[in-house]
């Protein structure tokens, strides 16, 4: 049987380029474990949006100063373009976000926005919100425990994937096919992103020599509570410095006014560099402080923060938490077109964190991330309906491979790539540092080392050579000369 479309992850992108997707179509919808363990579902902040037309202007600008004008500008003006009409159309069909007192839409400020323009549902759980909206109105078969191991891609046609479906081979074909597997979160050791985001797809792409983009432009989110047992480190949302929370010292001191006007409201990239330039001259703890808020706003703004801290033993907003930067967003990804056609290919397409449209460029605008996941998979939808593209079996030379997915010494050199990552290809990068890493990494992928491992590596690989190629600092790429 051949599918018309197959839909490689469940998170915002993959969802809703499902829910645009006729019943007439027949669709498969992959995810590895089950299909609420993705980024999509941890968001907390929210969807940015232009508040109405007159907005449009300024979403943009504001999209262009956080990626340091490295953005596609056309991709920019698209995202804000359709963010009105994709938000409204959500909601036409019964998605809720908070309103204000007087029953209007409640948008709120985050870092570098010039004005109130995220919406926010549940107070702090927007992605869950979100992602369970969309899984719940979705109409196409959903397949959890199924893991993307190969592209069956040639000259520029992909006639479906490898899966290793509940531990078993299976082989899908699809006319159409589109990526929406997220970023690469796992391969960096510290992080805030769901355990089955690890970059395999992007690897396999490396492997098939399908383009990749931006890929030095990693986000790395300033406050991150790093003291829990997981791998995913709990984030304290954007929201909560739109908000007022403030970043100090052990003596309460607000250092950040020393490294950027706009303090905790200067981008990302900045606030994560001050923190960790601050730490690293000082020795001192640095903390996210909750003290110009009162119990009761806190409580009803951010509950399931409320919640989680009194979990971990903290009394907020009475009480201060200590923070660090973690790897958080992948801004590069799969080159795609304005239509999230990957460059190069007939059918292959490739929506959300997974893709590069270059909407984000050096440095992402915090909460265009939802957004871009609802606007582009609506264009792929339209754009791949429109193309209507078959493949052909007679031109697809079938090879069966076997590949064994881990191997006995996978896990110390995984470990080893994820101190690296972070050590040398983090916050602050030196270029020697990066050529010693990439011949740490060709020799590690000279071991005996299974699939997922070998994809890893890859994607590290590209990574790192796109840091090596970008000799200047920009945005969220920072080398520091010495
Ligand atoms: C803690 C946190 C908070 C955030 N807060 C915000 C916010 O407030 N606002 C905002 O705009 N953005 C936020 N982001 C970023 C945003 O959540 C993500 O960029 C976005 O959800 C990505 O959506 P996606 O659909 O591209 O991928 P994801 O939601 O990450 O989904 C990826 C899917 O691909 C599947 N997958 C991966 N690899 C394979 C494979 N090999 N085979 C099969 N399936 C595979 C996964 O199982 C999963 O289903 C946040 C991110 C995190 C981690």
């Amino acid at each position: 049987m051949i599918y018309d479309y197959i839909i490689v992850g469940t998170g915002v992108a993959g969802l809703s380029a499902a829910r645009y997707l006729p019943l007439d179509k027949k669709v498969l919808i992959v995810c590895k474990k089950s299909p609420w363990e993705c980024n999509t579902f941890y968001a907390q902040g929210g969807v940015a949006s232009a508040v109405d037309h007159n907005d449009i202007e300024l979403h943009v600008k504001d999209t262009l100063v956080a990626g340091v004008e490295l953005n596609d500008k056309k991709a920019v003006q698209t995202l804000s373009e359709h963010s009105i009409d994709a938000i409204k159309d959500l909601m036409n069909s019964g998605m809720k976000f908070d309103l204000n007192d007087k029953g209007n839409l409640a948008y709120t400020k985050e870092a570098a926005h010039s004005r109130n323009r995220i919406l926010h549902a549940d107070g702090d759980a927007t992605g869950r919100e979100l992602h369970m909206f969309l899984l719940k109105n979705c109409k196409h078969e959903v397949v959890a425990d199924s893991i993307v191991i190969d592209l069956l891609y040639e000259d520029g046609v992909c006639h479906g994937v490898h899966l290793l479906q509940n531990g078993k081979d299976r082989i899908v074909y699809a006319h159409n096919t589109i990526l929406a597997s997220g970023g690469v979160g796992s391969i960096y050791r510290y992080h805030t992103n769901s355990t089955t985001i690890a970059g395999d797809i992007q690897g396999i792409c490396v492997e098939k020599g399908i383009p990749l983009k931006d890929m030095e432009m990693m986000q790395f989110h300033p406050t991150v509570f790093l003291d829990t047992p997981n791998a995913r480190k709990t984030l304290l949302t954007e929201a909560l410095r739109g908000e007022g929370a403030q970043i100090e010292d052990e003596e309460g001191f607000r250092f950040l006014q020393k490294y950027h006007k706009d303090a905790e409201l200067a981008p990302r990239d900045i606030v994560s560099r001050a923190i960790f330039d601050y730490s690293q001259r000082t020795g001192s703890k640095i903390y996210l402080s909750f003290k110009n808020f009162s119990k009761r706003f806190f409580k009803k703004r951010f509950p399931n923060i409320y919640k989680n801290f009194m979990e971990l033993g903290f009394d907020l907003p009475f009480e201060r938490v200590p923070i660090s930067p973690a790897f958080h967003y992948s801004m590069g990804g799969i080159d795609v077109d304005i239509n999230a056609r990957v460059k190069g290919t007939k059918n292959l397409y490739a929506i959300g964190e997974v893709a590069c449209t270059g909407v984000h460029g050096a440095n992402r605008l915090a909460s265009n991330s939802l957004l871009e996941g609802l606007v582009f998979s609506k264009i792929c939808v339209a754009f791949a309906l429109k193309e209507d593209f078959k493949i052909d079996f007679k031109n697809f030379n079938k090879i069966k491979k076997h590949f064994i997915l881990q191997k006995a010494g996978d896990k110390a050199i995984k470990n080893a790539l994820r101190n690296l990552m972070w050590t040398k290809v983090g916050i602050v990068r030196i270029n020697q540092n990066l050529i010693d890493s990439l011949d740490e990494i060709n020799l590690y992928l000279n071991e005996d080392i299974g699939r997922l491992l070998f994809l890893r590596l890859l994607t590290a690989k590209s990574i790192i050579k796109s840091a090596i190629n970008r000799k200047k600092s920009i945005g969220a790429h920072y080398i520091k000369e010495i």
